[in-house]
């Protein structure tokens, strides 16, 4: 199994965030906290060069909170700003609008040795597909928010939330594209689901899964799916398969059906806080 990513697909994604990130002060780069190293694109720090940056490890609660913890302490010692979040739940909102203002402080500071006072502070949402973006806009914009419309002097029809007095975000997220030589990086990926299944061999991936959980989390696969332990990952999905009656033609183990439910499982949580990478 080969992954890669579309470059022709991300020109214009690119194109566009070249020409967002010279209206904006900040980048809030979201990660995925499951593999916070293997989500982002290092493109990112030539394309913002001389930008503050906030790191959200968004889906922490996907991921081992002693790993979210170190991950954290890890991005902070490059010297990020950097905060661990569930967009989905929405929790921890206003600890985000405090990192957005530490993250820029040297800029505001900048600001009012020039004498310009109260200028907010522009931001904008990058990452990989699927890491959360759109979740996380809306979970930090909320409803109290007022879209600012179309200003003098921006690009035509871009829309800027203002989430209070110091901060506006531009409501279109930058994507930014997987880029990954090591395939085991793309493999942790596909797992994830930031690469499209259509692509993928949902069964042979899934195998991949199960080598790495039989590895790293040892006896999560026997309890939730209630099977003998196999270190072979198409026996042990053939089990799943079993145990979850996924059947065809009347008796035959459906074990592509296995795998959809597996990675489901695991992107969803329901496999528990699972970390793919450790810093
Ligand atoms: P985008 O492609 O980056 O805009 O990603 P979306 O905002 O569409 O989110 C992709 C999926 O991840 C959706 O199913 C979201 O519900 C889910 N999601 C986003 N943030 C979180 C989070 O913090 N925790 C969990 N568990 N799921 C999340």
């Amino acid at each position: 199994m080969h992954f890669q990513w579309y470059p022709g697909h991300m020109t214009k994604a690119r194109r566009m965030m070249q020409e967002n990130i010279k209206l904006i002060d900040l980048i809030i780069e979201l990660v995925d906290a499951r593999v916070p190293l293997g989500s982002r694109n290092p493109d990112i720090d030539e394309l913002g060069k001389n930008k503050a940056r906030l790191i959200l490890l968004n889906k922490s609660d996907l991921a081992e909170e002693r790993l979210n913890d170190e991950w954290i302490e890890y991005f902070k010692e490059k010297g990020y700003s950097a905060v661990k979040v569930n967009s989905k739940k929405g929790g921890g909102m206003n600890q985000i609008r405090a990192a957005i203002q530490e993250a820029c402080k040297e800029k505001t500071e900048r600001d009012r040795k020039r004498g310009i006072l109260n200028r907010p502070v522009r931001a904008m949402v990058v990452g990989i597909p699927n890491v959360g973006k759109s979740t996380f806009i809306n979970s930090l914009a909320g409803k109290a928010c007022t879209k600012t419309g179309n200003k003098p002097g921006v690009t035509k029809g871009k829309q800027w939330i203002r989430l209070n007095k110091n901060v506006e975000l531009l409501d279109t997220p930058g994507i930014l594209w997987p880029k990954f030589e090591d395939q085991e990086v793309g493999k942790k990926l596909a797992f994830i689901g930031s690469i499209k299944d259509e692509i993928l061999q949902t069964e042979e991936l899934s195998t991949e899964l199960i080598k790495f959980l039989n590895a790293k989390y040892p006896g999560v696969l026997e309890e939730k799916y209630s099977i003998e332990h196999s270190e072979d990952g198409y026996e042990c999905l053939a089990s799943i398969a079993k145990s979850r009656h996924c059947v065809v033609r009347g008796s035959e183990l459906d074990t592509e059906k296995a795998a959809a439910i597996l990675l489901d499982d695991f992107r969803s949580g329901k496999l528990g806080r699972i970390s793919l990478e450790r810093p």
